[in-house]
């Protein structure tokens, strides 16, 4: 049993080659066909795309009515296990008060009083309201644990509705090692480390990550930062890094050389660091995070220089109680083709190809491939952008 898609305006592909040979270059890098159809198999597989007019007879079908069809949202960068309220440290923020990565103390503290079941319905509904902006896979990191039983259930949690799992012991130092930052160093990479792995490698977590910024006294630097990746390496996962967020620092120079799969924010970076950057092209991608520097009223990371640097740059939303309160995908791409000079093409191709690519996922459609796609009230993905702020994207189910 095979359902066809029909009435489909466009569909965007990821796949060039699948292309119907528009000349318009953003068309061509999405892959984009007009008047499109998709067949698509019960248990959810691709299996055939192309032009309407040559589609073949299937059991069902259905009729989008003249909608753009997409690859389901890939947020590479998220924080979704947390609790508590932090809604006034925003208002404060938009008055004048310094973000410095501080503020993380005050999710910790309501995170580890929440209940497993407190916090698996937070996630379900984040999860949730993510997929009606038409997001359909996600990373999710720990990290407001920070104690080891804490982050355990960090990571047990996120693993209920994603595998894309990222251990984020190293997400700030917390309090009670204040004092003494080392020891939280060799509890991150020992035994918190060992328990995480304890089942196989990737078991409870898919990736390692770090807050590496020297210009907060509540991150890491990039010794420590070291320190912690060459440990989650050695045991197995895969590596991600937080970098120059705050300012210049050597996040992102780290994360090229131990070829993590992403170094995300990038938004303070000198000439050797785009260098770096564009010389891991293929292997680590720049993920910007554009809902945080508007939610901390920061300037905006150069993705138009990136991209033209020839840098693989994705785009995520950095969901999280602090910074940046938006599980949309839909804003971020605003936000990067009004502020980042980013053409529309290359931000919907950042927020699925690439950041897909990060996850060590092929998002293109294609047959053989996950239908996960999304549809758009509108004949064009254009108006992703064009149309900010108005919920017209949502995950297609099927
Ligand atoms: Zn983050």
């Amino acid at each position: 049993m095979s359902l066809l898609l029909t009435g489909i305006a466009e569909l965007t592909t990821n796949d060039p080659a699948r292309g119907d040979g528009h000349a318009d270059p953003g068309d061509a890098l999405l892959g984009v066909i007009r008047d499109a159809a998709l067949v698509v198999s019960d248990d959810g597989v691709v299996e055939w795309v192309g032009a309407a007019d040559e589609a073949p007879d299937t059991d069902h079908r259905r009729d989008l009515g003249g909608r753009a069809v997409i690859p389901g949202f890939v947020d590479s960068h998220t924080h979704l296990v947390f609790a508590g309220d932090r809604s006034a440290e925003f208002a404060a923020r938009m008055t004048g008060t310094p973000y410095d990565g501080g503020g993380i103390a005050v999710s910790v503290a309501a995170t580890r009083a929440a209940s497993d079941d407190e916090l698996r319905a937070l996630v379900a509904a984040r999860v949730a309201e993510m997929r009606a902006q038409g997001t359909t896979t996600v990373e999710i990191k720990s990290g407001y644990g920070l104690t080891l039983d804490d982050e355990l259930r960090s990571l047990r949690i996120a693993r209920e509705v994603t595998a894309h799992t990222t251990f984020l012991g190293a997400h700030v130092v917390p309090r009670e090692y204040a004092s003494d930052r080392a020891a939280y160093v060799d509890l991150v990479t020992g035994p918190m480390l060992d328990a995480v792995t304890a089942d196989g490698p990737t078991a409870l977590a898919e990736s390692i990550d770090v807050f590496c910024e020297p210009h907060s006294a509540h991150a890491f630097d990039g010794d420590e930062a070291r320190t912690i990746l060459e440990a989650g390496r050695a045991a197995g996962l895969a590596l991600r890094v937080h970098g120059n967020q705050l300012g210049p620092g050597p996040g992102v120079r780290l994360a090229c050389e131990l070829g993590a799969r992403s170094v995300d924010h990038c938004t303070f970076l000198d000439d050797a660091d785009v260098e770096a950057l564009a010389a891991a092209r293929g292997a680590t991608v720049a993920t910007l995070l554009p809902g945080v520097e508007f939610s901390t009223r920061s300037p905006y990371p150069d993705g138009r220089a990136l991209i033209d640097a020839g840098v693989d740059v994705a785009l995520a939303s950095d969901c999280n109680p602090g910074t940046c309160y938006s599980s949309s995908i839909p804003f971020a791409i605003a936000l990067a083709v009004r502020e980042m000079g980013m053409t529309p093409a290359e931000a919907l191709h950042a927020a699925t190809a690439v950041s897909a690519r990060s996850l060590g996922l092929d998002r293109r459609i294609a047959p053989g491939q996950p239908a996960e796609l999304a549809v758009i009230d509108a004949p064009s993905h254009l108006h992703l952008a064009y149309r900010a702020g108005v919920p017209i994207v949502r995950a297609l189910d099927l």
